[in-house]
């Protein structure tokens, strides 16, 4: 593995990297993460903000709630962040926009009671 994680968006506007490193991760199965992707769930990964920067471009801001500010390109959707104020020491980054997302799998589930019918827990 290379000392450092690249993603972007499905265009490739928005470009971002951070360090290697393990990481907290989690899928999100609560209805704000549906909606807003239109995805059952979303895998998300816990990076510090330090650590997080962006190569190219910058996303689009969209206010999603009291608490937290989602981040997409501007030009194709891709959802690539989410900010909590909750959290602020952390960027939430759509697991998926990563260039390799087979290397990161999730590291549990979040939200479950929330979750599809149709979505299995022990089968994602
Ligand atoms: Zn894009
Ligand atoms: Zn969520």
């Amino acid at each position: 593995m290379s000392d450092q994680i690249e993603g972007g968006c499905f265009c490739g506007s928005v470009r971002y990297r951070f360090p290697t490193n393990d990481y907290r991760s989690s899928n999100c199965h609560c209805s704000m993460c549906r909606s807003i992707s239109g995805a059952p769930y979303v895998a998300w990964m816990a990076v510090p903000v330090d650590d997080f920067e962006y190569l190219k471009g910058e996303p689009k801001k969209l206010t999603s709630s009291s608490h937290g500010s989602r981040y997409f390109c501007q030009d194709c959707g891709t959802p690539v962040v989410c900010l909590l104020e909750e959290y602020p020491e952390y960027t939430y980054i759509t697991t998926c926009s990563l260039d390799k997302p087979e290397d990161f799998a999730p590291k549990g589930d979040m939200y479950t009671d929330d979750m599809l019918p149709w979505v299995k827990k022990g089968n994602l």
